[in-house]
């Protein structure tokens, strides 16, 4: 008997190992990597249907190691959010998004906001708009370019925490964007009373916009959108017939592979270049 449950604790004991060590090799991976700078900065552009053009892009995380090649932000965000290290990361994201946007305003590529998405560490931490304002200020560009992207489950946890900063955020010209939004729950008596200004429709309901609940799902969204005032922004659009769904449906701005898959800063300017002289 005494064998049989020592096996078995073993066994039980071993598959839990291997998921910790497997956490503590990330973690000491991101460790190494913010400290030799293996953060990348990615930018996905965001088309208005109406105009046809880029209105702005999407920065997202890449962490390219020597060691293991680019590991992906469903491998390491989460990891980084429970040790706090997203903090750190997500300081170094807004930096380096806002100084390459700063550049391509600069240079007239772009004339549109570049969304940082926030995690809920960084959202809650004491001195958010303090460090928003230093980057800022540190990377000359205007609030007026700089939008924010955050989870229904971020200003869920304490809602009336979380209108206070977004207010704050809002009066320096900063957009405020809610992502994936419908996968979290969201009260909507709270959503009215958020000073946001985009919706942005999950990848999932896009995916899904081919069945009748899927279109009526999507129709939903956007009818709450309109009916707050806000605009609406489909991510992950993939195919023509998705385009054509979402703008049927009025919605503002799409993103997705169709247009462009997230590009290296370099590849991002070309994408921007080549719009200008389209
Ligand atoms: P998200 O904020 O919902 O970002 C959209 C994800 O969908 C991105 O994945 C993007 O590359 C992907 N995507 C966009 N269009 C398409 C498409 O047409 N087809 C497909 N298959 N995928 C598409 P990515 O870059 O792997 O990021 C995954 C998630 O990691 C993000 O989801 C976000 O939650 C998180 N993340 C990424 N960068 C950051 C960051 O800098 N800070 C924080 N806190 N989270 C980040
Ligand atoms: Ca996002
Ligand atoms: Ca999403
Ligand atoms: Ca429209």
């Amino acid at each position: 008997h005494a064998k049989e449950a020592g096996n078995r604790y073993l066994f039980f004991s071993d598959d839990m190992n291997k998921q910790a060590v497997k956490r503590l090799q990330v973690e000491n991976l991101i460790r190494l990597g913010l400290k030799e700078d293996y953060f990348q900065v990615y930018y996905q552009p965001k088309m208005s249907f109406e105009t046809g053009k880029l209105v702005g892009m999407e920065a997202l995380v890449r962490f390219v190691t020597p060691q293991k090649g680019v590991v992906s932000p469903g491998t390491f965000i989460p990891i980084a959010e429970e040790t706090g290290q997203i903090v750190e990361i997500g300081d170094l994201v807004l930096k380096k998004a806002c100084v390459d946007m700063k550049r391509w305003v600069d240079q007239g590529l772009i004339d549109g906001r570049v969304a940082v998405n926030l995690s809920a560490r960084q959202f809650n931490l004491p001195n958010l708009l303090q460090r928003i304002d230093e980057v800022l200020e540190e990377t000359g560009l205007s609030p007026a370019n700089l939008e924010l992207e955050i989870t229904e489950g971020t200003v869920m946890d304490s809602p009336q925490g979380a209108i206070n900063t977004m207010y704050q955020l809002r009066d320096r010209g900063i957009h405020l964007a809610m992502d994936d939004f419908g996968t979290g729950y969201s009260s909507l008596s709270y959503l009215r009373k958020f000073p946001l200004n985009t919706l942005k429709i999950d990848k999932a309901f896009v995916d899904d916009s081919k069945s009748d609940i899927g279109k009526a799902m999507i129709d939903t969204i956007i009818t709450i959108a309109r009916n707050l005032g806000l605009s609406t922004v489909a991510e992950g659009v993939e195919t023509v017939e998705q385009q054509r769904f979402m703008a049927d449906k009025n919605c503002d701005v799409l993103q997705g592979y169709l247009y462009s898959k997230p590009l290296s800063a370099e590849e991002f300017a070309r994408f921007a270049r080549a719009e200008i002289n389209f």
